[in-house]
């Protein structure tokens, strides 16, 4: 509020995962089940910032990365505050329910083509990529299956399923 009312020139990224991630996945407001677990209308963080009278407003998937580039690009360019929502469930819980759903979660793999050129190490910082003697291979154990590191390998050699 104080930052439409001042105009202030700030970007208000907010990272929504439908999760209370930090302790344990409990359900809030943003999430459609109540603490008892029944269903519930979420309260949707963008409606709120339009209701403090934010004028640019979006929601985008941080998964399609070339899209939330654009949209945050968009944002920085604007004259007073933006908001951008960063919405897509947490891999771990989305991975659980699939399970629960009898849905197989595949791991995604690093093919024998990979240059070894590192960009997936030092642009992601996911702990499932590990590098050994100067070869990344990803560890099955400890992927989720974003698929998040399909979009930024520039050579195109990781497989699974991606949301870009
Ligand atoms: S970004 Fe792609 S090519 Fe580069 S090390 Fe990772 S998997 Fe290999
Ligand atoms: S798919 Fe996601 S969890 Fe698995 S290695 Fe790639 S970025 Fe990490």
């Amino acid at each position: 509020m104080n930052a439409v009312y001042n105009n202030s020139r700030i970007v208000v990224a907010v990272l929504d995962n439908l999760a209370t991630a930090m302790t344990g996945h409990q359900p809030h407001p943003g999430t459609g089940v109540t603490g008892m677990h029944s269903p519930a209308e979420r309260i949707l963080i963008e409606k709120i910032a339009e209701g403090c009278g934010v004028k640019y407003v979006r929601v985008v998937n941080p998964f399609r990365t070339r899209e939330a580039a654009a949209v945050l690009k968009e944002a920085l360019q604007q004259s007073g505050p933006s908001v951008v929502v960063f919405r897509a469930p947490c891999t771990l819980v989305d991975a659980r329910e699939k399970r629960r759903r009898g849905i197989e979660v595949v791991p995604t793999r690093i093919t024998e083509k990979c240059t070894n050129c590192m960009a997936c190490i030092s642009l992601l910082g996911c702990p499932a990529i590990v590098a050994e003697g100067g070869k990344v291979r990803i560890d099955e154990n400890s992927c989720a299956a974003c698929g998040l590191c399909i979009s930024v390998c520039p050579y195109d050699v990781i497989e699974g399923s991606c949301a870009e």
